[in-house]
């Protein structure tokens, strides 16, 4: 099975403010349009995704949103819908650990796999975020508490429909932190415990057409070491996305991809 590999940067609460926002992708769009055989998406903040949209458009660069609610319509305060993003978006963050700290009821497994249910029948392509705190880690308990989220967030979904989504796997003690995971340990997380969760709920094709990235203090130097492995298939970029050099990340990671022909999934 050959995948597409797929680059996302998740501005998270930064450049949200037009000129900010437009000024910096002025910079980076035609370095990154001209990157060939790798996705790539930019996640802004909702204030200026139809700015953004607009300088992207004569691009091959897509659009994407940090989350969407499960719900159509409705009493929901502050929340945006995934119809209302399906218009200009193509990919939609879900399940981000900071989100899933700070907003238990809104982020917990039921809610995410909604959501993920949601932007499904809206078109959209969720990029679900998986992965275990430092906690976790160290107790040994990351394949038992991935697994399970994996299997949460897709339950109820057809495997065509797992087939369309993008995960990211990233551990939270490595988000932020500067402190990466080692692409080993990486590669063997999202072999055995992310495509090894998809395989026994779906079959092992299933578990091999999915796109899994890698997420946690991704940067220019560290990028071509994750990309050169097999289980790899790009990343989900946070601080490192927000700097002109992003441009560089993504030339690093195109270079350094093994030979890939584009994935059923792999629509711009
Ligand atoms: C993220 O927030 O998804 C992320 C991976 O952040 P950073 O690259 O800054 O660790």
């Amino acid at each position: 099975m050959v995948r597409r590999p797929i680059l996302a940067a998740n501005w998270k609460m930064n450049l949200g403010r037009r000129e900010e926002a437009l000024a910096f992708v002025r910079k980076i769009r035609r370095g990154l349009n001209e990157i060939e055989g790798m996705d790539l998406v930019l996640c802004p903040p909702y204030t200026v995704l139809y700015q953004v949209a607009e300088l992207l458009r004569p691009t091959q660069i897509a659009l994407g949103a940090q989350d969407a609610h499960w719900e159509a319509i409705g009493a929901h305060t502050g929340e945006i819908a995934g119809a209302m993003l399906a218009e200009i978006c193509r990919y939609v963050i879900l399940g981000h650990s900071e989100r899933r700290a700070t907003l238990s009821r809104l982020e917990s497994d039921l809610a995410i796999n909604q959501k993920l249910s949601a932007a499904l029948a809206n078109g959209l392509t969720p990029i679900l975020c998986v992965g275990e705190n430092l906690e976790q880690n160290r107790a040994g308990q990351t394949h038992e508490f991935v697994s399970q989220q994996v299997k949460a967030a897709f339950r109820g979904r057809a495997a065509a429909e797992v087939e369309r989504c993008v995960i990211a796997y990233e551990p939270i003690w490595a988000i932020g932190t500067g402190e990466a995971a080692t692409p080993a340990d990486a590669n063997r997380v999202i072999g055995l415990t992310v495509r090894g969760a998809l395989a026994e709920e779906y079959g092992e094709s299933t578990a091999q057409a999915l796109r899994v990235q890698y997420g946690g203090s991704v940067s220019v130097e560290n990028i071509a070491d994750f990309m050169a492995m097999p289980e790899v298939d790009g990343a989900l970029v946070g601080g490192a996305s927000l700097r002109p050099d992003f441009v560089e990340l993504a030339r690093a990671a195109a270079g350094r991809q093994r030979s890939r022909k584009p994935a059923k999934d792999g629509r711009r």
